[in-house]
């Protein structure tokens, strides 16, 4: 490890982990930057919308081969009064909401080729194999800053034994499906139905969507699959093969007090998902977790680092 400089271990490579160690890596100051990934980037899973709201934070050109497909001009929220409709039924209320910079991805490919890019940096990456909680404990004593870019609940509370500090949960189900969605494809659709959660169709083109729902409220359905076929029927999207469908559950946002994003023993500060600020009702936690990264560095960079904590919850 450098003598002047200070070595960083990012845990997670996903967006956030992504965004930390592109602008860690550009600070003068710091020496090694390593990415400790579980999944290799070929062949990732991302449990997720796609939608990145704002394009303009990821460092890659806007070009399909780097996975942005659909720049949208915006989100159309549809309101219902409940579930028990037909897919012609006419919604209470529609808002059109402008997303100068929006894209629908392929978040694995924007993943993949950011990692690519940040390797030809000098960023080191090592992908295929969880970081377990003993190699968690030897990375805190051998780097100087540690990311936890883990997503929610963090390896650091897994770690020490804290899950339960992160408060509510969400689960969500999603999938790519083919269909016609010409008719929306600029304006992808969020809709709000009478539970608490909401349900989305969001195109990648004119003929391929990311459609999902999710349930952040007590009261769940009991068959999570059936729910999900049944707001596909009554929104008017390809309802998804079973075989293709992601169930996730995720702590609801914000779900961390953000005095534990930083644990200074260790120099540890959680960022994205693991530092729970993604607040599920806004839909923009891959923006909201390259923020918090982008903030940690620009903290790092003035010597003030232990202000994390406070800022966080703005990122
Ligand atoms: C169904 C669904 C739909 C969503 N839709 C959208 C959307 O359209 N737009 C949007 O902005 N947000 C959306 N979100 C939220 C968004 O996915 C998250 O806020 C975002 O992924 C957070 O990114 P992150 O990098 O902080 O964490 P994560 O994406 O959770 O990434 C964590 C990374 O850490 C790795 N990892 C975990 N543990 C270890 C370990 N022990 N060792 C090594 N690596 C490890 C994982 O493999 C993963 O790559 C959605 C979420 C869900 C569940």
């Amino acid at each position: 490890m450098g003598v002047d400089t200070d070595d960083v271990a990012v845990i997670g490579g996903s967006v956030s982990g992504l965004a930390a160690a592109d602008s860690l890596n550009d600070l003068s100051g710091i020496g090694e930057v390593r990415v400790f990934e579980r999944q290799e980037y070929d062949n990732k899973r991302v449990d997720c919308g796609e939608a990145i709201n704002d394009s303009t934070l990821v460092p890659l050109e806007k070009t399909a081969a780097n996975g942005f497909l659909n720049n949208v001009r915006g989100f159309q929220l549809r309101v219902y009064s409940g579930m028990n409709r037909s897919a012609t039924e006419t919604p209470l209320g529609t808002s059109n909401l402008r997303c100068e910079a929006g894209y629908i991805c392929d978040r694995d490919v924007v993943e993949r080729r950011w990692a690519e890019s940040l390797s030809d940096d000098g960023v080191l990456f090592e992908t295929g194999r969880s970081v377990s909680h003993s190699e968690y404990r030897d990375i805190c004593d051998e780097y100087d800053y540690v990311v936890d870019a883990t997503g929610q609940p963090s390896l650091t509370h897994k770690v020490h034994d804290r899950v339960p500090e992160y408060t509510g949960d969400m689960v969500a189900l999603n999938a790519t499906v083919e269909g016609d969605f010409s008719d929306y494809v600029e304006y992808p659709r969020i809709y709000f139905e009478g539970y608490v959660g909401y349900s989305w169709s969001f195109p990648k083109s004119r003929n391929r969507a990311n459609v999902g729902i999710g349930w952040a409220g007590d009261e769940r359905p009991d068959d999570y699959m059936r729910a999900f076929e049944a707001a596909a029927e009554r929104n008017g999207f390809p309802v998804p093969d079973r075989a293709d469908v992601n169930i996730y559950t995720i702590p609801r946002g914000p779900s961390l007090d953000p005095k534990k994003t930083h644990h200074p023993e260790s120099n540890v500060f959680l960022v994205g998902d693991a530092a729970g600020i993604a607040n599920r009702y806004q839909g923009e936690g891959i923006c909201q977790g390259i923020r918090s990264s982008y903030l940690l560095a620009d903290l790092i960079a003035a010597g003030k680092e232990t202000e994390y904590s406070t800022h966080c919850t703005t990122a």
